[in-house]
């Protein structure tokens, strides 16, 4: 269950965040750019200075993850350290998707060595493959594993063998041993 205060730390982890990659950014265009004509240059190009700038900002972008990660923890649907890439989650993930167990609004850019469908699944927008047809299963998803057709006929099939079934005399001894 998540608070106001939950949601104002949120916001506010979301506003530093954007903060440092504006000055980030910043950084890399006049200095970088100026110097190297690269946004990204080698690492083993820049200077002692420059380095450290940089791990600067990354360190950062690192300590404001760890604070968002531990909120989610908390307060998160769903687990959030893996299924949506980090930099999403300071960035565009909505405080009402951050909280709700049910599916999300949108469905994240898949993290690396994520499948579409893993990270439609992770968002709740489809269900797991049905492990009777291998259908991918719309929510809600019935049973374990089972779609819901198959789960239908499952059902209709335990309930006609009941029908064919003589009815056990109860409490014999031969009964437990059936
Ligand atoms: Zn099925």
């Amino acid at each position: 269950m998540s608070t106001n205060s939950d949601e104002t730390l949120f916001i506010k982890l979301q506003a530093q965040y954007a903060q440092v990659q504006d000055r980030e950014q910043g950084y890399r265009s006049d200095v970088l750019w100026t110097k190297y004509r690269q946004f990204r240059p080698s690492s083993s190009w820049l200077t002692r200075t420059e380095r450290a700038k940089l791990e600067g900002f990354r360190r950062q972008e690192d300590r404001l993850l760890d604070r968002m990660c531990s909120l989610l923890d908390r307060i998160g649907g769903r687990n959030f350290r893996s299924g949506a890439p980090a930099h999403w989650l300071m960035t565009d993930l909505s405080f009402a998707d951050a909280v709700t167990t049910g599916a999300m609004s949108v469905v994240p850019p898949s993290p690396y060595g994520y499948s579409d469908r893993e990270t439609a699944v992770f968002a709740g927008r489809v269900g797991p493959v049905c492990k009777v047809c291998g259908a991918v299963a719309t929510l809600p998803v019935y049973g374990p594993d089972m779609c819901q057709a198959c789960s239908d006929t499952a059902w209709a099939r335990i309930e006609a063998r009941a029908k064919l079934e003589p009815a056990r005399p109860a409490n014999t001894i031969s009964n437990v041993w059936d």
